[in-house]
């Protein structure tokens, strides 16, 4: 037995706890966002996945991912507008986006009841954090130039 059979195992019974029926897709799918931390669009999940599946279509990946929303395990980030990125990371964090290098970094946010008062009484049922500006990489390069 070797240990990629067994994440394989672990994720497909995972997926079945939120009642989802564990295709080899899916769970290459899944495996893929939750290991990686770029937060990567429907084209860059496709471009990854079709190497070791080259029977998966778009459109697999479409659904594979709606359902994934529907179910909870992968938030949607739409920074920007005409981009959708994918997110297996599902706890309250904020989102950076670098202007220069298009990164999207995670941050640790803490919002407490009090600090959303002006919502007492209101139902929140999504948070979105977004910032953008210049990540440090990319500042660090400008002052080379
Ligand atoms: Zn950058
Ligand atoms: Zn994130």
């Amino acid at each position: 037995m070797n240990l990629n059979n067994d994440t394989t195992k672990n994720t497909g019974s995972y997926l079945k706890e939120y009642d989802i029926k564990p295709s080899y897709q899916r769970i290459k799918i899944f495996e893929y966002l939750r290991n990686t931390k770029s937060h990567p669009t429907v084209d860059e999940i496709f471009k990854e996945i079709v190497q070791e599946i080259p029977t998966l279509s778009k459109t697999t990946v479409y659904n594979t991912l709606s359902l994934f929303i529907e179910k909870g395990i992968v938030t949607v980030i739409t920074i920007e507008e005409n981009e959708t990125r994918y997110d297996a990371d599902t706890s309250l964090h904020g989102h950076f986006k670098c202007k220069s290098c298009g990164k999207v970094y995670d941050f640790d946010i803490k919002v407490s009841k009090e600090d959303i008062g002006d919502l007492d009484g209101f139902e929140v049922d999504e948070k979105h954090l977004y910032f953008k500006g210049s990540c440090k990489a990319c500042l660090k390069n400008k002052l080379k130039q």
